[in-house]
């Protein structure tokens, strides 16, 4: 994201038409722009969201973060794909896990998790293997009571999410030969309510160059909204807005992992 495409950004949000700014992909928070931009949506009134790796916020030149990001209330969604050091560092790397509890009590020292604070932080889980995730309440209880008791780390809610059979995920199920019954196990799974909740249908995807997509795994595979060059100057009109209001969603076999079990958001469980 240029500086141009933030104004952009900051633009669409002041049609009214947003009510959550969502900022992702890797570390958003090195962006040069990112502070401008979660300064302006808070001006604005629209709610910003910061997809947090949690090591960025020991980066140098990114000690003041924890403290920016309390100041300006942004909700903090980090993952953590398990409450032990051994399965997130089988997962992401050695280190990961002792940097990520580092990272969860620098937030809870700055008052995120804190009741009534406004400071809202947020756990992701995803499953390593090729299933699907646990029933969300119960697993945020067993995250709850472990991280509590063996780090003394708070957190608002935890999210479970669905793994897509794209990209890398989608490697590994080559690798392993078990795309087939992953995407079978997903089909069968599918359920009509959470089908009713996907998240596509409240939401619009930015690409880094103002492209716009149907959610992030859309943009991943490169699979653009329906019509001419979709792109973030299109929500600057009410026209536009409309007209993209009343888009068709572009979908695929994919789609299936949104709509498996309980479901699966950006938000986490969209089903019971
Ligand atoms: S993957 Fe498909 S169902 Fe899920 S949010 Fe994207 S377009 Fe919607």
């Amino acid at each position: 994201m240029d500086a141009e495409l933030a104004e952009l950004v900051e633009q669409a949000l002041r049609c009214g038409a947003f009510a959550t700014l969502d900022l992702t992909g890797g570390a958003p928070e090195l962006n040069p722009n990112f502070r401008k931009l979660v300064r302006a949506a808070g001006r604005i009134g629209v709610r910003v969201i910061d997809r947090c790796n949690l090591s960025v916020l020991f980066e140098p030149g990114q000690e003041d973060l924890a403290e920016f990001l309390a100041a300006e209330q942004v909700q903090v969604v980090a993952s953590l794909p398990c409450y032990t050091a051994e399965r997130v560092d089988q997962q992401r790397g050695r280190g990961v896990f002792d940097a990520s509890i580092e990272g969860l009590r620098l937030l809870n020292r700055h008052g995120y998790a804190e009741p009534g604070s406004g400071r809202e932080l947020f756990l992701v889980y995803n499953p390593v293997g090729a299933h699907l995730p646990p029933a969300q309440a119960g697993l945020e209880r067993d995250y709850r009571a472990r991280l509590r008791a063996d780090f003394g780390i708070e957190f608002t809610g935890l999210y479970a999410l669905t793994n897509l059979p794209i990209k890398r995920f989608g490697d590994w199920l080559d690798r392993s030969g078990q795309r087939e019954s992953y995407q079978q196990l997903l089909e069968s799974s599918f359920n009509p309510e959470a089908a009713r909740e996907v998240m596509c249908r409240d939401l619009i995807s930015v690409g880094p160059d103002g492209t716009l997509y149907d959610c992030d795994f859309n943009q991943m595979l490169e699979l653009p909204v329906q019509g001419e060059r979709p792109h973030l100057r299109d929500l600057l009109t009410d026209e536009g807005r409309q007209h993209l209001a009343q888009r068709r969603i572009v979908t695929g076999s994919h789609c299936f992992g949104c709509t498996a079990g309980q479901g699966s958001s950006c938000g986490g469980a969209v089903a019971d």
